[in-house]
């Protein structure tokens, strides 16, 4: 079972742009930077508490990101959930009737391993279950 709200994933077009919206908003001691190739996103991540706010900018054009801005445009993404062990999380989702995106984890930002879970089946947010390595 999940055990805590990791991090909020937020789509952005301009990295730069929001990262600067966000300093003034969230303050710029705790701003991380990362770009995670796999998944084709460049990254700012501001860490508040035990949580993290993710600004996600696409590096290249068919990378999901980029495709969810087109159809939707800037704002909420998804949302992560922290769980201890994503490969027994996402067998017992599957059982449960979830649409899993990935079936299996993949190396995501902050050192996790990641999955994504179908909006089709968890009321239209985009899930992430996410494992530190
Ligand atoms: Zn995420």
């Amino acid at each position: 079972m999940p055990k805590r709200i990791s991090h909020l994933g937020i789509a952005v077009k301009d990295l730069a742009a929001s990262e600067a919206l966000f300093k003034k908003l969230l303050g710029d001691e705790h701003v991380h930077h990362e770009v995670v190739e796999d998944q084709g996103v460049s990254i700012a991540s501001f860490k508040i508490g035990e949580s993290i706010i993710e600004l996600t900018a696409s590096t290249r054009e068919d990378s999901s990101i980029a495709k969810f801005i087109a159809k939707r445009g800037e704002g909420i993404h998804h949302l992560a959930l922290e769980v201890d062990d994503v490969a027994s999380e996402l067998t017992r989702l599957k059982a449960e009737g979830i649409q899993l995106i990935d079936e299996t984890a993949k190396p995501g930002a902050h050192e996790m391993l990641i999955a994504f879970l179908h909006p089709k089946s968890t009321n239209g947010v985009l899930l992430e279950l996410c494992q530190k390595k």
